[in-house]
């Protein structure tokens, strides 16, 4: 099994992976998977 990132934006660890990037649909948010979540979250 491969271990999915929680999500960057409200830390739920139900994420989904899509063909080239993450998807957690119960917030919307969408990140790629070679973008780290910490910057993500540096970012707002
Ligand atoms: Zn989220």
């Amino acid at each position: 099994m491969s271990t999915l990132p929680n999500c960057p934006k409200c830390q739920s660890q139900y994420t989904y992976e899509d063909a080239s990037r993450y998807v957690y649909p119960e917030c919307g948010h969408e990140w790629g998977r070679d973008e780290p979540a910490s910057e993500t979250e540096a970012k707002k």
